[in-house]
C-alpha cells in the first residue's frame, strides 16, 4: 500500500460480477477513504446494489477487494429493514449480541442509540408494528450501535414519506459529522446532493463518473460528464430534487 493509500479503507481493483449471462459489474476500480460519504447513483439495473454487495464482500467477483486491517467492521442497512418479532429494544440488544459487543456495553449503547433515533419512548413496542420510517430509524440505530467502520446503505429512504426521509437524512448527517464512513445508493439526487461528499455514477455496470458532489452537480455539466451521464442527470433533476 502506498503512502497515498494510507486513508483507504476499502479498495476494489478491476472488480467484475456476473450473474449467469448478465454482467452486473464490469472492471470497477473504486477506493473508499476514511470519512467519505459516497452516493452511488444510476438508473435501475445499473449495478448500484451489486456494487454495495461487492464492497461489503457479499458476492463472488473477479478482481481484487482490499480491506484495511482496522476497517473489518462493516454493516449494511437495506431498503426494507429486517426486524425480528421482538420489541424495538430486544432487536437492538440482539444486534449488539450478534456483533459480539461485550455484555456490559450493550445496554448503554442500545439506550444511546434509541435516543439518537428518537425511539426511546417506543422501545417496548413490537419492532414490526412500528411505521416504515420508525423501522428504518431503528435499523440505523442498530447499525450505529455496533460502531461500524463503514456503513453501507441501499436506498435507505425508498418508500418513505418526506418527513420520514428528513429524519433518516438527519441521522445520516449526524453519523457523517461524527466521522463515520458511509456508502449509500439512492435514486434521490437531492439526497445525494444534500448528504454526500462524493458521487459515483454507474451506467450498465461500469463507473462513468467519480467526483466530489459539488463538481458532479456543477452548472456546466457537459464539461465533465459524458453524454449518457449528462442526459441521466438532466432527466432525473427535473423531478427528483425535493
Ligand atoms: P435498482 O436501481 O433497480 O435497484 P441497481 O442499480 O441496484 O438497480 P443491481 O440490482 O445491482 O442494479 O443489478 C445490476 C444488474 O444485475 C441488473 O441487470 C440485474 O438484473 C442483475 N442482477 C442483480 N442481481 C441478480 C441476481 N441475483 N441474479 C441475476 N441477475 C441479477
Amino acid at each position: 500500500m502506498s503512502a497515498a493509500d494510507d486513508d483507504a479503507m476499502l479498495t476494489l481493483d478491476g472488480v467484475g460480477v456476473r450473474y449467469g449471462h448478465v454482467t452486473a459489474l464490469h472492471d470497477v476500480n473504486l477506493r473508499i477513504a476514511r470519512g467519505d460519504f459516497v452516493a452511488l447513483i444510476g438508473a435501475n439495473g445499473s449495478g448500484k446494489t451489486t456494487l454495495l454487495q461487492a464492497l461489503h464482500g457479499l458476492v463472488a467477483h473477479s478482481g481484487v477487494r482490499t480491506v484495511a486491517p482496522d476497517t473489518a467492521a462493516q454493516v449494511m442497512v437495506f431498503q426494507r429493514p429486517f426486524m425480528l418479532r421482538l420489541s424495538a429494544w430486544n432487536n437492538l440488544l440482539l444486534g449488539l449480541w450478534l456483533a459480539d459487543v461485550p455484555a456490559g456495553e450493550r445496554v448503554p449503547r442500545a439506550t444511546e442509540a434509541l435516543h439518537r433515533a428518537g425511539l426511546f419512548e417506543l422501545r417496548e413496542r413490537q419492532a414490526r408494528a412500528l411505521s416504515g420510517g420508525q423501522q428504518q430509524r431503528l435499523a440505523l440505530a442498530r447499525a450505529w450501535a455496533t460502531r461500524p467502520a463503514v456503513l453501507f446503505l441501499d436506498e435507505p429512504t425508498a418508500n418513505l414519506d418526506p418527513s420520514a426521509k428528513r429524519e433518516i437524512e438527519s441521522m445520516l448527517a449526524d453519523f457523517a459529522a461524527a466521522g463515520m464512513t458511509l456508502v449509500m445508493s439512492t435514486h434521490n439526487l437531492g439526497q445525494a446532493k444534500r448528504l454526500a461528499t462524493r458521487v459515483v455514477y454507474l451506467d450498465r455496470g461500469a463507473i462513468r463518473a467519480d467526483m466530489p458532489t459539488a463538481r458532479f452537480f456543477g452548472a456546466r455539466l457537459a464539461d465533465h460528464l459524458d453524454e449518457r451521464a449528462d442526459l441521466f442527470l438532466k432527466g432525473e433533476l427535473t423531478w427528483d430534487m425535493e
